[in-house]
This record gives structure tokens, sequence and C-alpha cells, in this order.
């Protein structure tokens, strides 16, 4: 029997509700110690998916608190095991009495992730969908949580799935002919292979592929935004992000001293880097220096670079300028609502970038603009999620590419007309990896290095 807190404990704090969690073949037997319902009923009566009122009471019958309770019993819960849920008042005082509660009656205190991992290992969800229980989890923007969801639902299994079929399909007539080889099945079977590995490479090819775009979906596109001061840098985060403020996150910077905002617009999850500095140079404190900049430049994935259009060009924009050079880049015109004195047409700009944009941070004119600009550099439009399967996780990654290499191998064991069983042997080595993407085989500390990323109660 195990339980847990279903809040992560970092995130532990004063809430309307606590929520205490047990699963385990026996936790009804610690929760009769513990809870007093108003209408005693024997446990056998009690169906699945229903809630009972009552007190949780200590051993010398004092209360500690008014409850609901809600009963799954197996396997109709999330572990698939019997499973109890204690909805309690929140704060730390009763939900902590009654976890102690149910310590001291039988159960053993849950390992982060211990929920979903029993959820796998009782056969309820294959690996895949337990990692995409962690992605929903800490999805930070709308499209994360959606890929979430669908691999969750198991979309991503079901590919995997379909290739598996398709290659153990072949491996039955390869079988045939290896112990019957009276049969001349070769010819067919040789043509069928080399179809067949023709067909899973692309499909494999294309999951791996899809990982660019569940990079961006899950990191967000690494946004630096450049320019000298008084260029309106801080104009446009402000306008950037005052749209947008419900959905700002904060995170510390991977170089000393920086931070980056998470945000989302349109959809188009961003990572703007250094917003601290930005803000820091407009008080006038510190400018931020081209060499900061450079740093800034270097570690983006995009770079938006912004000029005072009502001003010729000077040194320092075309040391920016320069910074962009070879990078993904959109360059801002900025301050469109004054008398401008470069445009478009200008070459220096056009050596460094095709995305021009003229935008007025200040009246904030341009930005959707700029939020389309941006789909479009990353090509977010062509990702579907609705019916593209988006590979967000390393791990898939690096088993998706094994996968690949055992394709190529066998094709070329195939080239090289080795006899068939030699070439099963490396298309039984595709099945595998693909067999470690689900985690029909995986090792313990593979699965103990996946669960121990959970918060403690899921
Ligand atoms: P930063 O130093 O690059 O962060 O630039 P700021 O965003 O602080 O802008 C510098 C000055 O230019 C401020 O006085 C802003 O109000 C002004 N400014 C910024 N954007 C615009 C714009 O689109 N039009 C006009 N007219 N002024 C702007």
């Amino acid at each position: 029997i195990w339980v847990q807190l279903r809040q992560s404990l970092r995130l532990l704090g004063i809430g309307g509700i606590g929520i205490i969690r047990m699963s385990g073949e026996n936790c009804f037997d610690v929760l009769e110690k513990i809870f007093v319902p108003k209408k005693k009923q024997p446990i056998e009566e009690i169906k699945g998916y229903t809630m009972k009122y009552g007190h949780i009471a200590d051993s010398t019958g004092s209360v500690v608190d008014e409850v609901l309770v809600s009963y799954f019993k197996a396997p109709k819960s999330y572990t698939t095991e019997n499973m109890c849920e204690i909805n309690s008042h929140g704060g730390n005082v009763v939900v902590k009495k009654i976890l102690e509660l149910c310590l001291s009656n039988g159960a053993d205190l849950a390992e982060p992730g211990e929920f979903t991992k029993r959820a796998f290992l009782n056969g309820r969800i294959d690996l895949l969908q337990a990692e995409s229980v962690i992605d929903v989890i800490n999805a930070k923007s709308e499209k994360e949580a959606k890929t979430g969801i669908k691999q969750l639902e198991g979309f991503l299994s079901e590919k995997i799935a379909e290739i598996k079929k398709e290659i153990m399909d072949v491996m039955v007539n390869i079988d045939v002919s290896i112990d019957y080889p009276e049969y001349d099945v070769d010819e067919v079977t040789s043509k069928q292979i080399t179809n067949m590995l023709d067909s899973v490479g692309k499909k494999l090819t294309k999951l791996e592929k899809s990982f660019d775009n569940g990079k961006i979906i899950k990191e967000g596109i690494k946004t630096a935004i450049i320019g000298r001061p008084n260029a309106g840098k801080s104009s446009l985060l402000n306008a950037i992000l005052k749209e947008n403020r419900a959905i700002v996150t904060e995170y510390e910077g991977t170089t000393r001293d920086t931070i980056e905002e998470f945000v989302t617009v349109n959809g188009i999850p961003l990572k703007l880097i250094d917003t601290a500095g930005i803000r820091k140079a407009n008080d006038e404190v510190e400018k931020i220096g081209i060499e900061k900049s450079k740093e800034i430049a270097n570690e983006a994935d995009l770079i938006i670079a912004i000029f005072d259009a009502s001003k010729e060009l000077t040194q320092e924009d075309l040391e920016i300028l320069n910074l962009a050079k070879n990078k993904k880049t959109i360059i801002i015109l900025n301050k469109m609502d004054l008398e401008s004195k470069i445009d478009e047409n200008n070459e220096r700009l056009k050596a460094v970038s095709n995305s021009i944009l003229k935008i007025s941070a200040l009246k904030k004119q341009g930005i959707e603009e700029l939020y389309d600009e941006i789909s479009n550099l990353f090509e977010l439009n062509e990702i579907n999620l609705d019916q593209d399967i988006v590979i967000t996780n390393v791990r898939h990654k690096n088993l998706i590419e094994k996968a690949l290499e055992s394709v190529k191998k066998a094709k070329e064991t195939m080239e090289n007309k080795m006899p068939l069983d030699i070439i099963a042997i490396f298309i039984k080595d595709i099945l595998e990896d693909l067999a470690n993407i689900t985690g029909e085989i995986v090792t313990d500390d593979i699965i103990d290095e996946i669960f121990s990323k959970f918060c403690l109660g899921k």
C-alpha cells in the first residue's frame, strides 16, 4: 500500500483542500482504521468511483478532520490497484496528520512517480504514456500540453505498434523461409523485406524529424532581442509581455545573471533571453554592451535585431547587424510612427536577413506581423498537432535514431545478398529498439531514472 499527498511537496502550501492518495490491495483496511464514515457500509457494498462523507479520527477517537473519501476499486483505478483518496481540508497540519495516520496504520510512503510507475508495471499504460504524464504536468504552453496529452492517449504508442506490425508481418515469412528452405520463397521475401525496410525507414525518419518541432514546443524558441541603446528593445519586450502577461514564466538563464522569460504568443512558445538585462539597461544603470549582446546572440535560436528607423544606421547598429549574420534573424525597423531614415530596401539590412518588418513598439503596431514572421521562419504553421505525432523526449529520439541505424544495417545486408538468417538478426534489432521505446523490454535502471523525474503524489 502506498500513500502520498497528491500535491508536490515543493508546491505544498495552504490550499482549500488536500488530497491523500493510497494505492494497494489492502488500502481499504488502512482506511477503515482511520476513517469514520457517517453511514457505515461494508467495503464490498461500496462501488468504485463513489465518495463517502465522514471523519478521520486517530486511535484515541479524537477527530482530525471532516473529509470526503473517493473509492476506486481494482482494476478500475489509476494504478489498477484498489485506491482511495481522502479529501481533507488543506493546510499542512491536517494533511500531515492524516498522512502520518496512514503510515502508522500500515501504509508506506510513496516515491515520486510511484502511482504512475505502478500503472506502468501493472500494464495499464506503457512507458511512453507514463513519460507523457510528466510532460503534461510540466507543460508550459498549450501546444506542449496538447502533445503530452496526445501521447498519453497512446498516439505515439500506436504509431510504434503499427511500425512493429509491418516488420513482424515480414518476419513471419522470413522465419518460414529459414525453417523450410526447400520452399523457394526467397525471391518474394527479399522484395518484401526491401519494401518493408523502405517504408519503416520513412516512418521513423518522419518521427525523428518531428523532434526539432517537439523541442520548440517543449523548450520554446530561444529568442534574443538585440539593438543599440534607445532602439526600442525594452518597449518591444513590454509590448510582447504585456499582451501575454498571464502566461509569463521566469527562469534562471544559462549564462550567469540572466533571466529568461517563457511566453506563449499566438500559440508560439518563446523563451526570451536576458530580459533582465534589457530592463536593467533601460533603467540607465547599465547599458548592454556589444560583448554581452554577442553572448546572448550566440545562444539564441532566433535573433530579433531592432533598429531606430528614425535615425540613420550608426556604427553600433552595424556591429549589431554583424552579430545577426548567419543566424535566423528578424530585423525590426522600429519607430515607424516617426519619419523614417531607413527602410526595408536598405542594402546593409537585406544582406543579413529577408525578414524586415516595420513596427512601432510604442504604439504597438506591427507586433502581430512579428508573430506571423516567427511562425513562418520556424515553419510552425506546418505542425499539425491534431494529425502529426511530435516527439518531444530525447530518450525517444535517441532510440528512434538507433532503430534507423538498424534499418540501415539491415538494408546493407540485403544489398550484400547476405543469407536470410543474418538479415533476420538485423531486423530483430529494429524490433528491439522499438520495444525499448514503449518499455516492453526495458531495464530497471531506466525505469527508476524515468520515474524519479516525477513529482510526489503522481
Ligand atoms: P532600449 O534602450 O533599446 O530598451 O529602448 P527603449 O525601449 O527604452 O526606448 C527608447 C526610447 O524610444 C524611449 O523613450 C521610448 O519611449 C522610445 N520608443 C520606443 N519605441 C518607440 C516607437 O515605436 N516610436 C516612438 N516614437 N518612440 C519609441
